[in-house]
């Protein structure tokens, strides 16, 4: 996801200026599922759980256990990382799930934040580096040395709120588009850190629009997906010329068009629009 520049802000996302983001960190921590030992730290401050009313149970067909596990070869990559625009088939690829927690994913992990930062966003999904695995990194700062930076292995939507809200997002996979889109309010999920340690956690604010943005992606699920009409509308020049950019550069037909899509098509994933 990227940071939006101020002069696209709308009113009720005012807040999602990367720079003025406060630096305080906004996840509220549920509780682990083991303990850990390394760098991975939530705050220890507790916090008091919404009335589950609120909540609706994920699908269980969000289950990472029906995904195929990824290879070492799904898992190679070469530096630098570079960003994979629409329409890439590789952003609607099925994403493995990993279950190997080794020095390669950790390299993986360290390039994926140097790309995250150096291009401005606030969290980055494998695939939008050309891996095709369940793993994504965020920091609602979006800045080296402040926040929280968050690893996700093979995360999972066990429950999100009824309540959605609007924000304006962008997607460093779609440079220089920013638009409105709805998700709910809150979610809490389970995964893995980058060692294999499974915890739980329960977001909201800022971080739970970072991850539903991220978590999409994971589901070969992309932002404009979830765009009303008119929204889409605003952007389709925008996703027409990334279109034209991929036919030129590559030779061939882009592998879906804007233009024949059905806004009506419920996403894959969770929630409505
Ligand atoms: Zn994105």
């Amino acid at each position: 996801m990227a940071a939006s520049p101020a002069s696209l802000l709308h009113s009720s996302s005012a807040f999602l200026l990367r720079r003025n983001i406060p630096s305080r960190c906004h996840f509220r921590q549920l509780h682990r599922l083991t303990s850990t030992s390394g760098g991975f730290i939530f705050p220890s401050r507790r916090f008091k759980l919404p009335g589950v009313s609120v909540y609706a149970q994920a699908k269980r067909s969000l289950s990472t256990k029906e995904v195929e596990v990824a290879t070492a070869a799904d898992l190679f990559f070469e530096s630098p990382l570079e960003i994979v625009e629409y329409p890439d088939p590789i952003l609607r690829a099925k994403n493995k799930r990993i279950d190997t927690f080794d020095d390669n994913l950790k390299k993986l992990v360290d390039e994926m934040f140097d790309i995250m930062y150096k291009t401005d966003g606030i969290g980055l999904s494998a695939p939008q580096v050309g891996l095709n695995v369940q793993l994504m990194v965020f920091n609602p700062v979006g800045e080296r040395g402040e926040g929280e930076e968050i690893v996700l292995v093979n995360p999972r939507v066990t429950k999100y709120s009824r309540k959605m809200v609007l924000f304006d997002e962008g997607c460093l996979s779609f440079p220089g588009i920013y638009a409105d889109v709805k998700r709910p309010e809150s979610v809490k999920i389970d995964a893995r850190d980058v060692t294999g340690v499974r915890f739980a956690v329960s977001l909201s604010e800022l971080p739970a629009r970072v991850f539903q943005h991220e978590f999409d992606h994971l589901q070969g699920v992309l932002f404009f997906d979830r765009m009303t009409s008119e929204v889409l509308d605003r952007v389709r020049p925008q996703l027409q010329a990334l279109e034209k950019k991929y036919e030129d550069k590559t030779g061939q037909p882009s592998p879906e068009r804007i233009d024949t899509f059905k806004v009506a098509k419920v996403p894959v994933g969770f929630g409505t629009r």
